[in-house]
């Protein structure tokens, strides 16, 4: 298989060293019929057959109005982290978390992004990170980027592969990931809150405070498109007119 290529085994420094995952669970989605509780054990044993052995933190970002509380439940018990976003702000609030799990955990560590537009939206980033900063970084997406990334990964998977373990080890691996809900499990991004349970959460999500910041940052972003427009349809019409003038100029000194 192709993705075969881009898996590289651990080396000693980044063998034991804390993994982040970052997660657009709107973009790779769990599949249908898929149990949510298999994504920490899929992730984990994969990361194990390659020898990384570190701590692994994992976060979904997402809209979880839309998440079913089975997959909210599924996720959460199993300790993957889920962080309410819109899609106006979904990446700028991944690159603002991942900028402040940075200043915590300086290299060696891995960062690993599942995502179908990490090269669009985190590269520039992110090249810096590995040069500068020497982090060691993993890729998943739900299909092959159409050209050649400009980042230096150690392993790449398909977001469908990565999920397909066998139902054997998917057994013991998932004994191992159990535990149960914990504080900072239920995060929203948009009102910088934690919720203690799923319930909660969802509680939380359909609240008239939390639709209030919602609606506010989408009315921020729509007036700071709009700003955008009135001031680019001002250029427009200056150079227009210094156009128009200018070779009034002319044909008048001619
Ligand atoms: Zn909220």
């Amino acid at each position: 298989m192709w993705q075969e290529e881009y898996l590289a085994a651990a080396t000693p420094e980044y063998a034991t060293a804390q993994i982040a995952v970052w997660w657009d669970i709107e973009g790779c989605q769990i599949p249908e019929g898929y149990d949510a509780r298999w994504v920490r054990p899929s992730i984990e044993g994969e990361l194990r057959k390659l020898g990384y052995f570190g701590p692994v933190s994992i976060t979904a970002y997402g809209d979880h109005k839309q998440t079913s509380d089975d997959h909210l439940r599924g996720l959460s018990s199993t300790g993957v982290a889920l962080s309410h976003t819109i899609p106006e702000v979904i990446y700028k609030r991944m690159n603002s978390d991942m900028r402040d799990w940075r200043l915590d955990n300086p290299p060696p560590a891995t960062i690993m992004l599942i995502s179908d537009h990490v090269e669009f939206l985190f590269a520039k980033g992110l090249v810096h990170v590995q040069q500068g900063d020497k982090y060691n970084l993993f890729l998943a997406y739900s299909f092959r980027p159409y050209k050649m990334s400009i980042l230096v990964t150690s392993a790449e998977w398909l977001w469908e592969s990565l999920l397909a373990v066998s139902e054997t080890r998917r057994h013991v691996l998932r004994k191992c990931s159990e535990r149960s809900e914990s504080t900072g499990m239920f995060y929203c991004n948009v009102c910088f809150c934690d919720c203690q349970s799923s319930g909660d959460y969802r509680m939380h999500l359909s609240s008239d405070e939390h639709k209030q910041q919602e609606a506010c940052i989408i009315s921020v972003i729509r007036s700071n498109d709009q700003d955008k427009e009135y001031w680019l349809r001002k250029t427009v019409e200056k150079e227009q007119t210094f156009e128009e003038s200018s070779s009034d100029g002319s044909w008048s000194s001619s």
